[in-house]
C-alpha cells in the first residue's frame, strides 16, 4: 500500500516533469519563432529601404545622364552661344521629366527654356558644375515661384573649356513620389536626409514627421535612445547602413537607413513595429494556443492515467481486502491493519479476540444459508459499532472473527464482549445464538501475528469446551496445548547435528504438458519413534529464536549435495531446478547472497538450477531491504520466487520493483476459487498482472481437477499441489525424474 502510494507519487511527479519540460520547450519554441519572424520582417524592411535607395539612385543617375548628354550636344556645336543653344535645348527639353531647363553662362546669368532670365551665380549646383561636376541639388526654393525643387546641372564643354552650365529643375513632389514605398499595407514611409540629418526629400505620408529641420534633432525629441542615435550618426559618417527602434507618440517604429550613393544622401525608411509584428503576432498567438492545448491535453491524459491507475489499485485492493459476504475486512486486511496498529500504538494494551459462532453449521441447516449470512453480517455491524479507530476486526473464515481490541483490563474486555453477545440474542426467534471467544492479551507488540493468532486460537478452543463461560483468556499453562516451545529449543541443535531434519521434495508441473519442471524442498523433522513433525509446528519457533538461519542454510546445502550426487550418477539427464525456502528472518543478513553463493560453488551447482523462495510477508520487514537483497541474490545468479503471494496483498503494487522470476500464488485463493467469483477474479488478475511484468506464476496447493482447469484457463504456468503430488522423499522423487 505504501508502495502503491509511492508509485502514484512517482507517476504524478513524472507527469509534472513532462508538463514542465513541455512548458519550457513550448516557451523556447514560441520565443524562438517570435524572434525569427521579427528578424525576417526587419530584413524585409531593410530590403525595402535598400530598394528605395536603389530606385532613387537609378532615377537621379538617369536624369544626370540625360542632362550630361544634352550638354554634350550643345557644347559640340561649332558656335556655342545662348542664342543658338536655347532653341536646341527647347527641342531636347523633356517637359514630362523637368519643370524647366536652362543654360547658365559662366558669369551666373541664366536663360531658361520658358523665356526667363535671372542670376544663379550663387547656386551651389552652378558652382560645382563650373568645376566640372554633374550635380543634383538639395531641396531649394524655386527663384521663380518659391516652390520646392531639386535641380540637376552639368557643365557644357566647348573648345576644351567649360562654356556654361546646363540645368534642369525637377519638382520636389515628383521626387518624393519615387520614395513612397507601398509596403506594410501603406504604413511604411521614407525620407531622404543628408548626412547631417537635414532633409533632402520629405514625404507626405500621414504618419511622417512634418516639416522637420533635422531628422536627428526630431527623433531625439521623440524618445530615441541616445546610443541608437549616436550609432546611426557614426554609421552614416562611415558610409554604413543600419537600423534601430524608436518610440513616437507611444508607437514603436522600426527605422532603417541606407546610403543612396548620391551626394551624402541616405534613405530613411520607417514602419510601426506593430505592423511588422502584426502577422507574426497572429502566428505566435496560434503557436501559444497550440502549445497550451498540447500541455492541457497531456495534463488531461496524465490525470486520467493516474486516476485509472488509482482506480485499478483500489479495485484490486478492495478485491483482495474485503470479505465478500459481509463486506468487512478479510484476513489479509486484518493482518496488515493489526500489525500497523500494534506498531503505531506501543503505549496501548491490546488483546487479540477470536470469536466463533457455536453450532453455526446447525444454524445454516436449520434456518438456511440466508439466515447464516445475515448473522455474519449482523456481527460485522455490531463489531463496527463497538470498535474505534485504534481497533480492527475481520471475518477470518466461515464463522470466525478476529478482533484487535484494547485491553485495559480483562474486566473491560468481558463487558464489551457481553454487550456484543446481547446484541445477537434476539436475532432468531426461539433460538439463542451462542459464541465462543478466545482472548490473547498481547504482551509483545512486535510478536508474529500468526503466533498471536495461534495462541488466541488455543484459548478459543478451550472456551468452546467449557460450558460455564463463553470466553477464555490465554494463560501460560495453555502453552502445553500447542507445542512446548522450550522443549523444542532444547533439542533443536542436537537434532540438526543428528540429521533429524530431512529434505522432502514436492514436484512442480508445467500445466501445458504435465511434465515435472522442478521441485520445492520442504523440511520435515524426523523424530524417529516420536514421528515426523511438520514445519508449521517448529518453523515459527525457529523464526523467533533465530535458529531458522542455520536450518535454511542446512537445507540449502543438503539440496546442493543432492544435486551434485545426481550430476555424478546421471550425467546425461537434465537435472530440474530445486527451490529452497529462505525465511524472512534472513533478510536482515546482507551476507546471505554470499553465503548461498559459496555453498552452491562448493558443490559446483549451476546457480540457475537453484531457486530461492522468499515469502511475501517479508515485505513487512521493509520493502527497500527486500528489493536490495533480492537484487543481490539475482546478481549471484540464483532464480527467485515470491512465496505465498497475495496472502498479504502488501506487495501487489510493489511487484514491478521486485526482481523475481516466479510468483507463487497463495494457496488460500485456490481454497474457494472454484465456487467463488471473487477468488477466481483475484487469481486471474494476479496472473495477468504477473504475465504483464514477464514473471511466471506457480500455483500452490492445487488439490483437484477443477482448480487445475481454472488455473489453466487463467494462463497459469506451473502448478504444485496434492492433486499432482504430495511432498515426497528424495528416493520417491528420483523415481519420477530418472
Ligand atoms: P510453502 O513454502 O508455501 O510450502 C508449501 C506448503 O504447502 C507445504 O507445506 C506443502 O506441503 C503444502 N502444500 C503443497 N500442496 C498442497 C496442497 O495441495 N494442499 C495443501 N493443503 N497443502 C499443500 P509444508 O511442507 O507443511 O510447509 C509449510 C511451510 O513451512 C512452507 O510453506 C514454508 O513456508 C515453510 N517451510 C518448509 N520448509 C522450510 C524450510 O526449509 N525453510 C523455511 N524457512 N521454511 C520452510
Ligand atoms: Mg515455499
Ligand atoms: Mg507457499
Amino acid at each position: 500500500m505504501k508502495h502503491s502510494k509511492k508509485s502514484r507519487k512517482i507517476l504524478i511527479l513524472g507527469f509534472a516533469a513532462v508538463l514542465m519540460v513541455l512548458l519550457i520547450l513550448g516557451a523556447i519554441f514560441v520565443l524562438e519563432a517570435k524572434s525569427t519572424l521579427y528578424n525576417e520582417k526587419n530584413n524585409y524592411l531593410e530590403e525595402i529601404s535598400y530598394k528605395s535607395a536603389e530606385n532613387i539612385h537609378g532615377e537621379i543617375t538617369g536624369n544626370l545622364s540625360t542632362i550630361d548628354a544634352i550638354a554634350s550636344i550643345l557644347g559640340g556645336h561649332e558656335d556655342f552661344s545662348v542664342e543658338h543653344a536655347l532653341p536646341l535645348l527647347k527641342e531636347e527639353a523633356n517637359k514630362d521629366l523637368f519643370i524647366r531647363m536652362g543654360i547658365i553662362l559662366p558669369n551666373g546669368e541664366a536663360y531658361t527654356t520658358d523665356g526667363l532670365h535671372f542670376d544663379l551665380s550663387q547656386r551651389d549646383y552652378f558652382k560645382k558644375a563650373m568645376i566640372n561636376e554633374n550635380v543634383v541639388s538639395d531641396t531649394l526654393n524655386d527663384v521663380v515661384n518659391g516652390n520646392k525643387i531639386n535641380v540637376f546641372s552639368a557643365p557644357i564643354h566647348h573648345d576644351n573649356q567649360i562654356a556654361g552650365v546646363i540645368f534642369a529643375t525637377k519638382s520636389h513632389e515628383a521626387f518624393s513620389k519615387s520614395l513612397s514605398i507601398e509596403s506594410f499595407h501603406g504604413e511604411g514611409y521614407s525620407y531622404i536626409i543628408k548626412s547631417n540629418g537635414e532633409p533632402v526629400i520629405q514625404t507626405s505620408h500621414k504618419n511622417s514627421i512634418e516639416n522637420y529641420n533635422n531628422f536627428f534633432t526630431d527623433i531625439s525629441k521623440s524618445g530615441t535612445r541616445t546610443e541608437d542615435l549616436q550609432r546611426m550618426k557614426n554609421n552614416i559618417a562611415n558610409n554604413k547602413n543600419g537600423s534601430f527602434q524608436y518610440n513616437k507618440n507611444n508607437t514603436d517604429y522600426q527605422v532603417c537607413y541606407t546610403k543612396i550613393g548620391i551626394n551624402d544622401w541616405y534613405v530613411v525608411s520607417l514602419v510601426p513595429s506593430q505592423v511588422i509584428s502584426a502577422q507574426s503576432d497572429k502566428l505566435i498567438s496560434k503557436l501559444i494556443f497550440l502549445t497550451i492545448a498540447i500541455i492541457f491535453f497531456t495534463a488531461l491524459l496524465g490525470f486520467f492515467m493516474i486516476r485509472s491507475y488509482e482506480n485499478n489499485n483500489k479495485k484490486l485492493e478492495k478485491l483482495a481486502y474485503t470479505d465478500e459476504i459481509t463486506g468487512c475486512s478479510n484476513r489479509a486486511k486484518f493482518y496488515v491493519d493489526a500489525q500497523k496498529l500494534l506498531k503505531d500504538n506501543t503505549d496501548v494494551d491490546y488483546a487479540l479476540v477470536l470469536l466463533d459462532i457455536r453450532k453455526f453449521k446447525v444454524i445454516n441447516d436449520m434456518f438456511g444459508h440466508e439466515t447464516g449470512n445475515d448473522i455474519l453480517k449482523r456481527i460485522c455491524k455490531i463489531l463496527c459499532q463497538n470498535t474505534d479507530d485504534a481497533e480492527a476486526f475481520a471475518r477470518i473464515s466461515s464463522d470466525n472473527f478476529d478482533i484487535l481490541m484494547k485491553h485495559p483490563s480483562d474486566y473491560e474486555v468481558i463487558c464489551r464482549l457481553e454487550k456484543i453477545l446481547s446484541n445477537l440474542e434476539n436475532m432468531i426467534d426461539d433460538y439463542k445464538i451462542e459464541i465462543a471467544v478466545g482472548i490473547y492479551p498481547i504482551l509483545d507488540h512486535n510478536a508474529d501475528i500468526n503466533i498471536i493468532h495461534d495462541r488466541a486460537g488455543v484459548a478459543k478452543n478451550i472456551a468452546k469446551r467449557q460450558n460455564d463461560t463463553f470466553y477464555h483468556f490465554f494463560r501460560e499453562e495453555n502453552r502445553q496445548e500447542i507445542i512446548d516451545e522450550k522443549e523444542i529449543e532444547n533439542i533443536m541443535e542436537s537434532a540438526l547435528e543428528h540429521n533429524e531434519f530431512e529434505v522432502y521434495l514436492q514436484p512442480k508441473y508445467l500445466l501445458a504438458n504435465n511434465k515435472v519442471v522442478g521441485a520445492e524442498a520442504l523440511v520435515r523433522w524426523n523424530r524417529g519413534e516420536a514421528g515426523i513433525i511438520q514445519p508449521n509446528d517448529f518453523i515459527p519457533i525457529f523464526e523467533k529464536n533465530g535458529f531458522i538461519r542455520k536450518l535454511d542454510l542446512y537445507m540449502f546445502e543438503k539440496v546442493c549435495e543432492l544435486m551434485e550426487k545426481w550430476k555424478i550418477q546421471h550425467p546425461n539427464v537434465e537435472i530440474p531446478p530445486i527451490s529452497v525456502n529462505i525465511s524472512r528472518v534472513h533478510l536482515s543478513d546482507q551476507n546471505l547472497p554470499t553465503k548461498l553463493w559459496a555453498i552452491a560453488n562448493k558443490y559446483k551447482i549451476d546457480h540457475n538450477l537453484l531457486e530461492i523462495e522468499l515469502t511475501e510477508s517479508a515485505v513487512f520487514l521493509g520493502l527497500d531491504n527486500m528489493i536490495e537483497i533480492m537484487h543481490n541474490i539475482k546478481k549471484a545468479g540464483f532464480l527467485l520466487s515470491i512465496d505465498d503471494f497475495g496472502s498479504g496483498y502488501s506487495s501487489l503494487g510493489a511487484l514491478k520493483d521486485l526482481p523475481t522470476d516466479f510468483v507463487k500464488l497463495d494457496k488460500s485463493f485456490l481454497d474457494d476459487s472454484v465456487n467463488n467469483q471473487r477468488s477466481e477474479s483475484i487469481i486471474r488478475n494476479i496472473i495477468s498482472m504477473t504475465k504483464g511484468l514477464g514473471i511466471a506464476t506457480v500455483a500452490e496447493g492445487v488439490e483437484d481437477a477443477a482448480q487445475a482447469n481454472l488455473l489453466r484457463s487463467a494462463g497459469c504456468d506451473i502448478v504444485q499441489g496434492f492433486y499432482f503430488s504430495k511432498p515426497i522423499t528424495i528416493e520417491e522423487f528420483e523415481k519420477i525424474i530418472f
